[in-house]
């Protein structure tokens, strides 16, 4: 499925600002992505024959831009190397004797008991891709602490007019900049009929969930025109010939799409200022009420999970020793833009250098 957004399997910014990305985990993840960084993971890529290439934004994708040539190369170096792939079979905890149990289908149960358990069940968005996170009752049932499960990276709700939403759902907003609370993000927001999604307004969804949380809203402020200061603005829609109509102003003037001059409608007001000055101020600062976030199954990704404090250094389980957990069934979120891959198999690296150590430790 990340596949068909174009597979951004990493970023290539700076590690310090990389870490960044991942908040309040960043300090926990650090040695793991440091162990398995954006350039091992290119190397990764392209040893299985992927070349991978900079986006314009920074983000990495493989040139080929789907997952499905990555994932078949994988698969087959897997089976090469001996990996026997059980499809089809569910997870169901363990057993008394510390076996584990799954649901084979057809009323099946199969009992195994491996020498060491690496989990890689992933988090709880999407849940009709299988990872659905019920796997988290199991782990709590074992004293497992869980942070309970949030959409992140997830659209919010906006109480849009009706003949606004009609007429604008589906019309991007391209190169605006979004801000809440301190925070500035850049690219793209889609409108639709329920309010907001878009790149731009994931990098921003941690601290806006939080919000709507705690007060039941939260106020974005959109900057249509970021890349321009205010006087310069002013200056352009003072140029647009003044007997146009303040839409046909707008548009020439500060190269405004139909979508965007209708939001500074909606979120300002129906009587806009004229004025050039009071204009541009209202373009670079529309503030938009967001009353609800969109729910986690619809979200590109979860928080919560399994607390990194649940867990060594190497990933394993505190409470289960020789079993170790990775990618986002763990209690970490980032915004879009190759972080989270880049997370996913950094920890899953983590986790296999862990279980070969736990496998080379005298018993
Ligand atoms: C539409 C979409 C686009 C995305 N695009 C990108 C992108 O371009 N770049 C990016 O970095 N991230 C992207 N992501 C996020 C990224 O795909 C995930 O963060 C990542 O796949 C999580 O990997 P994981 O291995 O932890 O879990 P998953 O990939 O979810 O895998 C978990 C697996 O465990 C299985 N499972 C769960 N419970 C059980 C059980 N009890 N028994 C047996 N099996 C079980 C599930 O069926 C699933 O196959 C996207 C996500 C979505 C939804």
């Amino acid at each position: 499925m990340a596949g068909r957004g174009g597979l951004n399997l990493t970023h290539s910014e700076p590690m310090e600002r990389f870490l960044g990305r991942y908040g309040e985990a960043g300090g926990r993840l650090a040695p793991i992505i440091e162990a398995f960084s954006p350039a091992d993971l290119i190397a990764w890529a392209e040893g299985l024959g992927q070349e991978t290439f900079v986006g314009s934004s920074g983000r990495v994708f493989p040139k080929a831009l789907k997952a499905s040539p990555l994932l078949r190369a994988w698969l087959g170096r897997l089976s090469e190397q001996g990996v026997v792939f059980r499809l089809r079979a569910d997870w169901r905890g363990w057993g008394e004797a510390g076996e584990l149990i799954f649901d084979i289908g057809g009323g099946q149960i199969e009992r195994t008991r491996p020498d060491v358990t690496v989990l890689a069940l992933g988090g709880a968005s999407w849940p009709r891709l299988g990872a659905d996170g019920a796997w988290g009752a199991m782990l709590a049932g074992q004293g497992i602490a869980m942070a309970p499960w949030r959409p992140a990276n997830s659209g919010f709700d906006v109480e849009w007019s009706p003949s606004f939403r009609d007429r604008f759902a589906g019309e991007p907003l391209k190169g605006v900049a979004v801000s809440f609370a301190g925070r500035l993000a850049r690219g793209e927001v889609m409108l639709t009929r329920y309010g907001l999604e878009g790149g731009a307004l994931y990098a921003l969804s941690a601290p806006l969930r939080d919000a709507i949380d705690a007060r039941g809203e939260a106020r974005l402020m959109i900057d249509l025109r970021p890349d321009l200061a205010q006087a310069q603005l002013a200056a352009r829609i003072a140029k647009a010939p003044a007997d146009q109509s303040l839409a046909n102003r707008l548009r020439k003037g500060a190269n405004l799409s139909p979508a965007a001059i209708n939001l500074l409608r909606e979120a300002h007001g129906l009587q806009l200022l004229h004025e050039p000055q009071a204009l541009a101020g209202m373009i670079k600062a529309v503030p938009l009420t967001l009353t609800g976030v969109q729910p986690l199954a619809r979200a590109i990704s979860s928080a919560g999970g399994v607390r990194l404090d649940e867990v060594d250094e190497g990933l394993m389980l505190r409470a289960r020793p020789g079993v170790f957990a990775c990618g986002e069934m763990l209690d970490w979120e980032a915004p879009t833009g190759g972080f989270l891959l880049q997370a996913c198999f950094a920890s899953g690296a983590a986790a296999a250098r862990g279980a070969l150590g736990w496998l080379k430790a005298p018993a």
